[in-house]
């Protein structure tokens, strides 16, 4: 991965700009919020890839692990953390076939398989360790956890009483991911009860009950979080801090949706007409396609395409009158009738969301620059 670590003094494009001023404020600001009600932040770094540039900024932070669902960007984490001052989490549940650097690199699992308990368990007797691990429950989102309680509960007792290099730590969910399920106070009630049902045949309390991502962040706003939870896995709320707003309304005026930027450089600017010439077939990649006749229009094209941030309707231009029409692998089409003064050299500027940063950071194209 091409990694830049200042603004250098001659540019190359496309490039997204990291501001870790910005990043580090909403670190900030969602750590203390979920701390008001008693809540640790496991911060997620995987919706920008874990790019080396944003890590010390978590580990500078007091989230209680670092979290992504990819192993070698918790190498990475590992690798600037020599001094093993910051817990890691794996987020996703693990392969088989990763176990032994499963237990190299994480100190945190989320497990959703006895099979994964015991491979973990036996590869941390080989390397001496103990492995913690947060269970998880599938409470309607229909992505990874336990369905049927009493297999939890069996998983659970095997974990706290036969395997010696596995600690029980707690139990999580995730929500709104594949069945898009929001996390209301009644779906994290469901977990609690989950959590005590387990707790009830252990015989003691567990260390994490672990509620959810982003999308849970929603309680700690409306202060609705059942009381018992007291760890969230966060990402996009940190990095972008735009889907709460965007989607359920939330105010998230105190934050920042801006720490990251991709810029983006003029190569065509003409008058075209809006509606192509000639008989439609496909585009570039197989689809029939629309579209709408404006007649003649500016328009401009930009040296970024699919390749780089997969659609073009993820990136949100900052120039109020510049309108995304379109993009091929390489190419983006821009309408900027409304920004007339555009012409071919200029640098434009994009806010992104989820989809395009997690594209665009692991671009082999694209440069990425700190602030
Ligand atoms: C990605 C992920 C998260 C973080 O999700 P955000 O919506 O970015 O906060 C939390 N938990 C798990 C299991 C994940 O896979």
């Amino acid at each position: 991965m091409p990694d830049e670590t200042m603004l250098n003094a001659k540019p190359r494009y496309p490039r997204v700009v990291v501001d870790r001023e910005k990043l580090g404020e909403n670190l900030d600001y969602v750590i203390e919020k979920c701390g008001d009600y008693g809540v640790e932040v496991a911060g997620v770094i995987k919706g920008a890839n874990g790019i080396p540039g944003i890590i010390p900024l978590y580990l500078s932070r007091p989230c209680v692990q670092i979290a992504s669902s990819r192993l070698e960007q918790l190498r990475r984490v590992r690798e600037m953390d020599p001094g093993h001052t910051k817990d890691t989490l794996l987020l996703r549940i693990p392969m088989l076939s990763e176990i032994k650097e499963v237990v190299e690199l994480c100190d945190v699992v989320l497990v959703s398989e006895e099979v994964q308990l015991k491979a973990l368990d036996r590869a941390a007797a080989e390397q001496g360790k103990t492995v913690k691990v947060i269970l998880m429950a599938d409470l309607g989102d229909l992505r990874e956890g336990w369905w049927d309680r009493g297999e939890m509960l069996k998983a659970a007792l095997l974990a706290e009483n036969g395997l010696e290099n596995i600690r029980l730590e707690g139990v999580g969910t995730n929500l709104g991911c594949y069945g898009s399920i929001v996390p209301t106070k009644e779906k994290l009630d469901e977990l609690v009860e989950v959590a005590e049902m387990i707790e009830a045949e252990i015989g003691r309390e567990l260390r994490f009950i672990s509620g959810g991502a982003t999308s849970s962040f929603m309680r700690v706003l409306d202060g609705d979080l059942p009381l018992r939870i007291n760890h969230l896995r966060i990402g996009e709320v940190i990095l972008l801090a735009r889907d709460l707003e965007l989607f359920y309304g939330y105010d998230l005026s105190g934050m920042h949706m801006d720490a990251f930027t991709l810029e983006a450089e003029v190569i065509e600017v003409k008058d075209k007409p809006s509606h192509p010439v000639g008989e439609l077939g496909i585009d570039a990649f197989g689809h029939t396609q629309t579209y709408v006749d404006r007649g003649i229009r500016k328009r401009a094209l930009i040296g970024v395409g699919k390749v780089d941030m997969a659609d073009p309707f993820d990136l949100f231009p900052r120039d109020e009158g510049i309108e995304v029409l379109g993009a091929s692998s390489d190419h983006t089409i821009l309408d900027i009738e409304g920004c007339p003064d555009i012409k071919v050299g200029d640098i434009l500027e994009f806010d992104l969301n989820y989809g395009s940063l997690v594209h665009l950071t692991s671009a082999p194209g694209v440069r990425i620059v700190y602030k």
